[in-house]
């Protein structure tokens, strides 16, 4: 589903990504772990293109997302993203939110995006706050909203960066839950987190980056549980 062929990225002198080869299997799940600065945001953001690579490919359900031909609009469709920070428009409510984005991109009519945006509401467990404005739900409500938000569109893989690094720590299992949700359904994820807990549950692999490269992968179980590399214990040691 997503395979990402010698993937380099450089912000002028700095060489964030130093060639990285990775392959996501439709409906796998794969948390990316690593120290700050590693390039996990930036792996991520050059998958959906948020980023343009300095050099390499990336391929999302057959399509070269890097071929320069590309509708960058189709493709970041078939993509869902949720970041740290929530980003709902502050003055729209909940099914606003939810319905804009179909009604501008995908067309829809407003009776057929405010169905799926219900739809999705219920699948993330908040169905009575289709009224509500961001300002009147809490941080985990908010960023279950901005994962709805992306399933509205019907995307084919979804990419989380640090979904729960915002919210305070009894927020965090509401959210881990719609993701372990989303897994059972099959969908395919690319999970950046510190959440060792979701990673050993839910991933079926485990990414170590650091300085721009995988150090390691393999099954949760393995890399969490049993580094081979010294500078993954020695990040593991330091979150654990
Ligand atoms: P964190 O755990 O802190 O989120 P990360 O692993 O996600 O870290 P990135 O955000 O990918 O790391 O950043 C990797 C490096 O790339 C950092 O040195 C950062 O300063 C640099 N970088 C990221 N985005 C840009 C940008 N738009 N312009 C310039 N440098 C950038
Ligand atoms: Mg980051």
């Amino acid at each position: 589903e997503i395979e990402i062929r010698g993937l380099h990225k450089s912000f002028g002198d700095n060489k964030v990504l130093r060639g990285i080869d990775l392959d996501i299997a439709r409906g796998e799940v794969v948390c990316v772990i690593g120290p700050s600065g590693s390039g996990k945001s930036t792996l991520l953001r050059c998958v959906n293109l948020l980023e343009e690579p300095t050099s390499g490919q990336v391929f999302v359900g057959g399509t070269e997302v890097t071929d320069l031909d590309v509708d960058i609009d189709a493709v970041r469709r078939r993509i869902g993203m949720v970041f740290q920070q929530f980003n709902l428009f502050p003055h729209l409510n909940v099914t606003e939110n939810l319905t804009l984005p179909q009604r501008r991109v995908l067309r829809r009519s407003k009776a057929r995006a405010a169905a799926v945006a219900r739809e999705n509401l219920l699948r993330v467990g908040l169905a009575d706050k289709a009224d509500a404005y961001p300002a009147q739900l809490s941080g985990g409500q908010q960023q279950r909203v901005a994962i709805a938000r992306a399933l509205v569109m019907g995307p084919e893989v979804m990419l989380f960066d640090e979904p729960t690094s915002a919210l305070d720590p009894e927020l965090v299992g509401e959210v881990l839950s719609v993701m372990r949700l989303l897994a059972a359904e099959g969908m395919t994820m690319m999970v950046v987190t510190h959440e060792m807990s979701f990673a050993r549950e839910v991933a079926d692999r485990v990414v170590f980056m650091d300085g721009g490269v995988i150090v390691e992968h393999g099954p949760a179980a393995q890399v969490v549980g049993d580094p081979q590399h010294e500078r993954t214990r020695n990040f593991l040691m330091r979150i654990l």
